[in-house]
């Protein structure tokens, strides 16, 4: 019984976060959304079957004028997670610009800001196979641990939201759409690389960011863009973003199969367990979205008065 309703709360998880977040870029039908979304999905997920992850790399210090660290900021104490239930909130942007007008692009400015408040309310950056391994092990976290994913791989991640989060000591994780690395408008190949040397995560967002529910070829998307990425990159790729969000349960199943360790969508939570390994709700800031919003969405804030315990 306990499986059934986790299942069914799954499914509501995703008709809710479909829902409320609906779809990056152009709109696919809701009801192909509804659709996909309403098998619930039973993670074939042995812990023995876990995959062997790569440790991140220690970033390599920056040059000292890039360092300008912002003031004071309280720090807590790390905490000891899973395995099974965690408590992280997985943030998803698309575009960073002062000149892109679309409900998928965020100011610098309020980047910015949004950032600060992270750095602030004493947030430290995990990546998403980090989540993934305290779900499936457990082990050592942040106090208070946040994950800052991008999608799409568009040049202005890297022009305008990596020295921003860079300031603040944060790391992204980045799902590449792997036919557009080193297109125009999008991130090149050696970008990609300087990332990946400071500390972020590359994720596979598909081949060519089509609907993998409705596209012949699709899991050639999963499984060709996944080794793509790891021979230009030269790293082993082991988490993959559904484009719009949009997966049914042979699509799932099909991204652990192929390797990944874990996969995400859209969703309005921010606890995640070993059935939602393979659909991580990741909570999308909108360009209209204020602190409040982040107020609203973040487990741990100073306002909320959560208990917290002071490092040394
Ligand atoms: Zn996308």
């Amino acid at each position: 019984m306990g499986k059934y309703f986790r299942g069914l709360g799954f499914v509501l998880i995703l008709i809710i976060s479909v829902i409320i977040t609906g779809c990056s870029h152009q709109t696919v039908s809701s009801s192909a959304e509804l659709t996909a979304t309403m098998t619930p999905f039973q993670p074939q997920v042995p812990a023995s079957a876990t995959p062997t992850t790569t440790p991140p790399p220690t970033p390599t210090p920056l040059p000292t004028e890039e360092t300008e660290t912002p003031e004071e900021h309280p720090q807590f104490a790390p905490q000891e997670l899973g395995p099974g239930e965690v408590t992280v909130p997985i943030l998803l942007y698309h575009h960073v610009s002062d000149t892109l007008q679309t409900q998928y692009s965020v100011t610098t400015s309020a980047l910015d800001e949004q950032m600060n408040w992270l750095y602030q309310n004493g947030y430290q950056t995990i990546t998403v196979t980090e989540l993934a391994h305290l779900i499936r092990e457990g082990g050592t976290a942040p106090g208070r641990p946040v994950i800052i994913t991008f999608d799409d791989g568009w040049l202005d991640l890297y022009e305008n939201a990596y020295p921003i989060l860079r300031k603040y000591g944060f790391q992204g994780t980045a799902y590449i759409v792997a036919n557009a690395v080193n297109a125009q408008g999008n991130l090149s190949a050696e970008q990609l690389k300087e990332l990946i040397d400071q500390g972020w995560e590359i994720g596979s967002h598909g081949l060519n960011h089509v609907d993998l529910t409705k596209s012949d070829g699709w899991q050639e998307e999963i499984t060709a863009s996944k080794a793509y990425l790891e021979k230009v990159l030269g790293i082993e790729i082991l988490t993959f973003a559904y484009p719009y969000g949009v997966a049914d349960i042979g699509v799932m199943n099909y991204t652990f199969s192929a390797g990944y360790t874990s996969a995400v969508g859209l969703g309005s939570t921010a606890t995640h367990s070993r059935s939602t390994l393979y659909y991580l709700s990741r909570m999308e800031v909108k360009s209209w979205h204020g602190l409040d919003f982040f107020e609203e969405i973040m487990p741990w804030s100073d306002k909320k008065g959560s208990p917290v315990s002071e490092s040394p």
